[in-house]
């Protein structure tokens, strides 16, 4: 019997449960022609069900969000802009996007909003060539009186080199910051000439005075302020009066924390978008929506980041704007709001009760969703090691450096934590004590089946997806 025959003969009232009936046929559908990917959709799930997620930069989507995504809009060709395409046959795509660009810009208070990149990498790619465009290249096109496409390739190629002179100054990678904000090895070390600012060695903290001090010396084209592993809430009004003082562009990546700007928890200095000249964010982080990217900006840089395509991307990819647009939506909720507040609640309660086991949390604690702890001074184990001993006990973490970390970027000496996807599944702070229990008991040594059937007791309290029966859609094994 098909998984779908088999929810509906259970007697439900099928208008009550038609994001489990939708998620059902498309499954059994799938099995018929492709079994083999039909099962490691069904497994993820029981995967997902059996396990604590606490990588800090995962969610759980509404099956709003997936469903979006998963029908013929993917077909759909559609360079350019809204209205504007290079494309017949986009009227309904526009819609789409353009809706999507509304809701994006309600949702954050933005005067310019793209929402064409594929990834929080794409965006930031795109966002950087944006602005140089805007800051190097328009300035060498008023020069010469002629646009690129009209400048002999001699001409062309001084713009060029002046691009790859152009500076950037962004959190290093293993102080918090993202691969995107400059490191080496990655193409935004390639295209700039990037230099980097860490946290003070004694708080642990940005020192914005030493970042002012630097930002000076280095006169960067634009600085970047956001993190990936940064537990603290950055003021950006400082950020803004240092770009200022340097004359650099403002770019705040809020890949992490868009969910909580969206959710009014970050608001006044802590807003980004109120500050900054160019904000980007990924949409599937703390917002929850599907994976994808999106930028938000001022007016002045409205033009370049219309350009996405063919700056940095071919075709966007409409079927996930369409997600993105339904992520938007539930964003604009009060419930959306209550989850941020919630997801930052949890976070400081779950580090509050590390610190009360004499666990070193990384800043000393946290102020929004993610914490980073220092397992090799409390457990004597690497991040490495003590993201392999979780995992044994059904619990997912990701190693992490902190800072002046010793033992390097692949042993490292922490892990980072958080939040929001148990916050998705309505855990609070009561059962923040008993997550910080497991892992406490887990880095000490504790017998992982044991650990591992008490996370699945917890689980079962806070159901994913409820609607679909673990029981008729899958094997447990
Ligand atoms: N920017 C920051 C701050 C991130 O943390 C991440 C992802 O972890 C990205 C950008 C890249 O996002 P994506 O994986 O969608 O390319």
């Amino acid at each position: 019997m098909t998984r779908l025959k088999e929810f509906l003969d259970s007697g439900v009232n099928p208008d009550e449960h038609l994001d489990t009936i939708a998620m059902l046929a498309s499954l059994d559908y799938i099995e018929k022609g492709s079994p083999r990917i039909a099962k490691s959709i069904e497994q993820e799930l029981v995967d997902q069900r059996n396990s604590l997620k606490l990588i800090a930069s995962e969610n759980y989507s509404s099956l709003r969000v997936q469903l979006a995504m998963g029908n013929w809009l993917t077909d759909k060709y559609a360079e350019g802009i809204p209205f504007q395409r290079y494309y017949a046959g986009c009227q309904n795509v526009d819609e789409v996007e353009s809706y999507a660009q509304e809701l994006a810009k309600k949702l954050f208070n933005a005067e310019s909003c793209t929402v064409q990149p594929h990834s929080g990498c794409d965006a930031n790619l795109a966002a950087y060539l944006a602005i140089l465009a805007e800051v190097i290249e328009n300035s060498k096109v008023k020069e010469l009186g002629k646009p690129l496409m009209q400048m002999s390739h001699k001409e062309y190629e001084s713009v060029r080199q002046d691009f790859t002179k152009a500076r950037i100054l962004g959190m290093s990678l293993k102080d918090g910051g993202h691969l995107t904000h400059g490191f080496r090895n990655n193409f935004s070390g390639k295209l700039f000439d990037a230099y980097t600012y860490g946290v003070d060695p004694v708080t642990e903290r940005i020192h914005y005075d030493a970042l002012r001090t630097l930002a000076k010396e280095v006169q960067p084209h634009i600085l970047v302020a956001g993190y990936s592993s940064y537990s603290r809430k950055v003021d950006f009004s400082v950020m803004r009066s240092i770009a200022d003082e340097v004359g650099a562009v403002l770019l705040v990546d809020m890949a992490h924390f868009s969910g909580l700007v969206a959710g009014k928890v970050f608001e006044e200095v802590y807003d980004p978008v109120a500050y900054a000249d160019v904000v980007t964010s990924t949409t599937h982080k703390t917002l929850r929506g599907p994976r994808g990217g999106m930028i938000l900006s001022k007016k002045r840089f409205e033009e370049g980041l219309k350009r996405v395509c063919p700056l940095a991307q071919g075709g966007p990819l409409e079927h996930v704007i369409a997600a993105k647009a339904v992520a938007f939506e539930e964003a604009l909720s009060k419930e959306f709001q209550q989850y941020a507040h919630r997801i930052v609640e949890n976070a400081e309660t779950l580090a509050r009760h590390f610190l009360d086991e004499g666990v070193r949390v990384i800043t000393g604690g946290t102020e929004n969703h993610l914490l980073v702890l220092d397992v090799f001074s409390s457990f004597g184990l690497t991040g490495k090691e003590a993201e392999e001993r979780l995992y044994k006990s059904g619990i997912i973490v990701n190693k992490n450096a902190i800072p002046n970390d010793s033992r390097g970027v692949v042993q490292t000496s922490g892990i980072r934590l958080g939040t929001p996807a148990i916050t998705t599944l309505n855990m609070g702070v009561q059962e923040m004590l008993e997550v910080a229990n497991f892992i406490v008991r887990c880095l000490k040594g504790g017998d992982p089946a044991k650990i591992k059937a008490d996370v699945q007791r917890l689980k079962a309290r806070y159901p994913l997806y409820k609607g679909i029966s673990l029981g008729k859609l899958c094997h447990t094994n």
